[in-house]
């Protein structure tokens, strides 16, 4: 059966000589696996569409295992990420962390829109750190951690919060504060991190923050993201040397 699907090239696979089998991320199956016959010879018209970012409308004959792989009508190759070395490793961790998180022939929220979105930023220029911290939060949300953040955890106050705290799943306020480890307790800290989970992606690049506050909330959002979500990420260490 032959199907049409809107598409994200998040990993490949050499297969043999000249093939390769490619996953894509899609807009309504989630993530799908596809053998591109003889898509390493350059002459092929599918050459150009297994290039890991590549987003395309993906041609392809359905079957319960592997599907075959016909055609691409590509809407972005995203070049730019794979000729600088930071987009790249940025690029290469969003991929592989959807990758971890989203099941097979299933759709999962709007992972893809999220996803085009990211790569497309990401090349305009936007702060990587913003991106990442961003993609975290939708990853943790995915697989139900979302740290309670509009008010104490304990009494839902909004006044005279002391700080967050990682087991508790949120904040604390100061009535309700037992002595608990707080990761963060700096008020300024508190409120961009507050601030931060009402944004969208959007709305992202119009952040001013402090480079020192940025560095802060990935360390947060990489300790809830190493506690809860049970995932270990290659590309990750190599993002950490950068
Ligand atoms: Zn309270």
């Amino acid at each position: 059966m032959q199907k049409q699907i809107d598409g994200i090239v998040i990993r490949r696979i050499n297969y043999g000589e000249s093939h390769e089998i490619i996953t894509i991320l899609t807009d309504t199956a989630g993530k799908l696996g596809l053998f591109a016959r003889g898509s390493k010879k350059s002459r092929s018209k599918l050459y150009p569409a297994t290039k890991l970012f590549v987003d395309a409308s993906f041609t392809f004959n359905y079957k319960e295992g592997l599907s075959l792989l016909y055609d691409a009508e590509i809407y972005d190759y995203h070049r730019r990420l794979s000729e600088d070395i930071m987009m790249m490793a940025y690029a290469s961790y969003f991929c592989e962390l959807l990758d971890r998180v989203i099941p097979e022939k299933e759709a999962v929220g709007h992972s893809y829109q999220l996803l085009k979105q990211l790569l497309t930023l990401l090349e305009n220029g936007i702060n990587p750190k913003l991106l990442r911290i961003y993609l975290e939060r939708e990853v943790l949300g995915l697989v139900g951690i979302r740290p309670k953040l509009d008010g104490c955890v304990r009494c839902g106050g909004t006044q005279d919060i002391v700080g967050l705290s990682l087991n508790e799943g949120g904040l604390l306020c100061r009535k309700c504060y037992r002595g608990e480890l707080l990761i963060i307790q700096d008020p300024m800290s508190l409120r961009i991190l507050r601030a931060f989970d009402r944004v969208n992606l959007t709305t992202l690049e119009t952040l001013d923050i402090d480079e020192s506050f940025i560095t802060e909330i990935q360390a947060l959002y990489s300790a809830l993201f190493d506690q809860y979500s049970g995932l270990l990420i290659k590309s990750r260490s190599f993002l950490e040397q950068l």
